[in-house]
């Protein structure tokens, strides 16, 4: 978990993915309470896997987003269409989609200003 929302904890990510890295495990994190909280940066942060949901951050409920750097192999999660490079058959939800892009465009505008309040 990136930064825990109960306890305000904020996981040391670049550290983690920096051994991660270097031991040549995969490295996934949870950011869901993270996103529009603090400045997120995958590549530098050596982050080959991280998920979020929309509705934590006023975007529209049931959309969510995982990101899988280039080069990271996983098993399809549902088989028997082409949809999101054969990793997710089935119609995507493209007003959930539109929707995600847009809240998540607004909870990373200003965050540091957003943080003061
Ligand atoms: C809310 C939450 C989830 C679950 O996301 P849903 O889209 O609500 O299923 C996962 N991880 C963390 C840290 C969360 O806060």
């Amino acid at each position: 978990m990136f930064a825990n929302n109960e306890i305000g904890t904020i996981q040391p990510i670049a550290e983690i993915g920096k051994i991660a890295r270097e031991k040549g495990i995969y490295f996934h994190t949870d950011a869901v309470q993270a996103v529009g909280n603090v400045e997120i940066d995958v590549r530098g942060m050596n982050i080959d896997m991280l998920s979020l949901a929309g509705h934590k951050f006023y975007g529209p409920k049931g959309v969510g987003a995982l990101y899988i750097r280039k080069g990271v192999k996983i098993d399809n999660l549902i088989h028997g269409g082409g949809q999101e490079r054969k990793r997710r058959a089935g119609t995507e939800n493209l007003p959930g989609i539109v929707g995600l892009a847009k809240a998540i465009e607004l909870a990373t505008t200003n965050i540091e200003e957003h943080n003061k309040k």
